[in-house]
């Protein structure tokens, strides 16, 4: 009896078919891990953004497992202009630069403000 209702029916290879050439994006699955022990299971295409917390159907804060913590940014210290120097200038050719510029200054070579 049932096997006489479905036959003829071939919904599975008809929605095959109709599957066929169409591109899906990618996708994945996310998973929630709410503190009640719930799993939430979510489609994201794999471009998207994927929030790390999902509010339960209890309505707890399920959290995307596995989820990569973001890495504090490191925090760049202020750079001085010594260290702007630095980045340019070897210790070593300031040292023969200034050697330089007093050489001038002591042979009466360089003025004030030149
Ligand atoms: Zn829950």
């Amino acid at each position: 009896m049932a096997d006489r209702s479905l036959r003829g029916m071939s919904i599975g290879a008809k929605s095959m078919e109709s599957d066929e050439g169409v591109d899906f994006a990618p996708r994945f699955q996310a998973y929630y891990d709410c503190p009640n022990g719930h799993t939430i299971i979510l489609p994201f295409a794999t471009d998207a953004e994927v929030p790390p917390v999902w509010e339960c159907r209890c309505g707890e804060e399920a959290l995307l497992r596995d989820a990569e913590q973001p890495e504090p940014k490191a925090v760049k210290p202020q750079r001085t202009h010594w260290d702007m120097l630095l980045e340019r200038r070897t210790v070593a050719e300031l040292q023969d630069l200034l050697d330089e510029r007093l050489e001038l200054l002591r042979a009466g070579k360089l003025r004030r403000g030149a």
